[in-house]
């Protein structure tokens, strides 16, 4: 059994009659280019200690209709919370795990579905298990703080939730 690999549904051909794929990853790299975009003209632009600048240098923003010009209105771009997204199948596991790194982009939040063996000495054998990532988890990837079940709330933020978006933190 071989997986195929597709982009935007299209099949990713390799020069191996054989591809077998075990991983499969997306990295963001946020060293180079901005993370941040003018929501008036559009033009990407990067904090300094005195503001906003587009790659001219400018802090005046080309769209402002005022006199003297305002600054650029800085808004980040889609995506840009995002460190990396990877697929990893590990057959010896009988595992399938997706990763998303938002925070240190050396870890990652990671869900993983892996199937108890047939054989194994338990009621669940031969049954799927999904682990996932959950509040107060050791060595997690950033803080969780659930809004309902299945929807966490990640990193920093009011603690505890504001009442209407807290549903069970008890
Ligand atoms: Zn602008």
């Amino acid at each position: 059994m071989f997986p195929l690999l597709t982009v935007n549904g299209a099949a990713v051909s390799t020069d191996d009659d054989v591809f077998d794929v075990e991983s499969i990853a997306i990295e963001f790299d946020h060293e180079s280019g901005n993370s941040h975009a003018c929501a008036a003209c559009g033009n990407p632009i990067a904090q300094t200690t005195t503001g906003w600048i587009d790659d001219d240098g400018e802090e005046e923003c080309p769209a402002s209709a005022d006199s003297p010009p305002t600054g650029h209105q800085a808004q980040p771009l889609p995506l840009s919370w995002c460190n990396s997204a990877a697929i990893q199948l590990e057959e010896e596991q009988d595992a399938v795990t997706v990763s998303i790194s938002v925070g240190d982009p050396r870890g990652a939040f990671t869900f993983t579905m892996t199937r108890v063996p047939e054989d194994a000495d338990s009621e669940l054998a031969g049954c799927l298990l999904l682990h996932m990532p959950y509040p107060k988890q050791p060595f997690e990837h950033a803080p969780l703080q659930e809004v309902r079940p299945g929807t966490y709330l990640v990193g920093s933020a009011p603690s505890p939730l504001p009442r209407h978006l807290a549903h069970s933190n008890a």
